[in-house]
């Protein structure tokens, strides 16, 4: 994706935050590195400015890596390793850290990622682990997020992905792995061991939940209750369209109850939980994530008389699952307003969405000379009344 295609992107990411998000402070780390900050390069300055003039707590998560995997077949992710270049994304991606760091505004921060677990070297993964400990941040990377990962880790290492981080001083209080779903019980590996959930608990490591995004693949995290229950702090992410964590967190609750098979495995008052002070824990914040004297001020203020929150008994029960973003009426961050009756003050929602239009239509254009099979885009991605 071309740079501004990205900041466009960005934009309305964060337009959707505001407008849809429960709390934009808290329990979606994830999302934000993949929405503004996923790329070094020129840019650099223009997302740091967006993130700033968003209004939103942002944290940048500038990402490398010692390898990219790619396909030229149907049935084989290749990676192609360059440890030197990854080496030296790493030294600009902490000078980068380093000056969010020092942002006036006081709403950024940086954190430390190393792309995926599969495609840095232990190296380079032990490195990130002790530059966020120096530099005070979290540290966030990709693992567990697929069946080929896991089988891929396996036969590198002997070891299950999240046994392997642990082993390497990956895991502690301030790593938040996403996706963490493949863990050694998940009933589609059919492996012997049941170290993993206990591994992440005793570590205090968090797991970034992004459920809706792997539901679509037929993919379920087994399950929130469970991994809960275990001790494992849990956040709530997007990691996709739409950015609306009041979904996500329906998803989070729902999908938790189908992969238990138990309707009282999650309760609404953990998912809020997770999506609040679950996440303020990961991005290592003590003065964010709840209301209560000496916080933030990072409020949301939701219409009572809105039809999808009535009766009005059990408010929370309404938000998460019947009314989401449709009762939000306005957004405080730091005490500033960012969303007044139901409007983002801060961005401009309709010309960002204008650059994606015409960015998916320079895109569609390119999609067979970059595929390496050739296909068209409708080959690629039908759609869905074809006819
Ligand atoms: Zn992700």
């Amino acid at each position: 994706m071309a740079e501004d295609n990205r900041l466009n992107a960005g934009e309305i990411a964060a337009a959707d935050f505001e407008r849809g998000a429960a709390d934009p402070v808290a329990g979606f780390p994830q999302q934000i590195e993949h929405a503004i900050s996923n790329r070094l390069g020129p840019a650099e300055a223009q997302r740091m400015e967006l993130a700033e003039r968003s209004g939103l707590r942002v944290w940048l998560a500038p990402w490398y890596s010692s390898s990219h995997w790619y396909v030229d077949n149907r049935h084989e992710v290749k990676f192609e390793w360059d440890e030197k270049a990854g080496e030296q994304k790493f030294i600009r991606s902490m000078d980068l850290i380093r000056r969010i760091q020092k942002n006036p505004s006081g709403r950024l921060s940086g954190m430390v990622y190393p792309a995926q677990i599969d495609t840095c070297t232990e190296e380079l993964l032990r490195a990130s682990a002790a530059a966020a400990t120096e530099l005070g941040v979290s540290l966030t990377t990709h693992a567990a997020q697929s069946v080929m990962e896991f089988n891929l880790m396996v036969q590198r290492h002997g070891k299950t992905p999240i046994q392997w981080a642990h082993e390497i001083g990956f895991l502690g209080p301030s790593t938040i792995l996403g996706h963490a779903i493949f863990v050694d019980e998940h009933s589609w590996l059919h492996w012997y061991s049941r170290e993993d959930v206990k591994l992440l608990a005793e570590s205090h490591t968090t797991v970034a939940h992004c459920p809706t995004v792997f539901s679509r693949y037929g993919q379920l995290l087994e399950d929130f209750g469970r991994y809960q229950r275990a001790g494992v702090n849990l956040a709530i992410g997007t990691d996709t369209v739409p950015h609306n964590i009041l979904e996500e967190m329906r998803a989070a609750a729902v999908l938790s109850r189908v992969a238990a098979e138990n309707v009282f495995t999650a309760t609404t008052e953990d998912i809020l939980t997770a999506a609040t002070i679950g996440g303020a824990r990961a991005l290592l914040r003590k003065d964010i994530g709840a209301l209560a004297p000496g916080m933030r001020a990072d409020i949301v203020l939701v219409d009572l008389l809105s039809p999808s929150m009535r009766p009005t008994r059990d408010p929370l029960r309404s938000l998460v699952y019947a009314a989401a973003d449709r009762a939000v009426k306005d957004v405080f961050v730091g005490g500033r307003q960012v969303v007044a009756d139901r409007k983002v003050l801060t961005m401009n929602h309709d010309d960002a969405c204008a650059g994606v239009e015409a960015a998916q239509i320079r895109m569609m254009e390119k999609v067979s000379k970059l595929d390496y099979a050739g296909r068209t885009i409708e080959q690629i991605a039908p759609l869905s009344l074809p006819h």
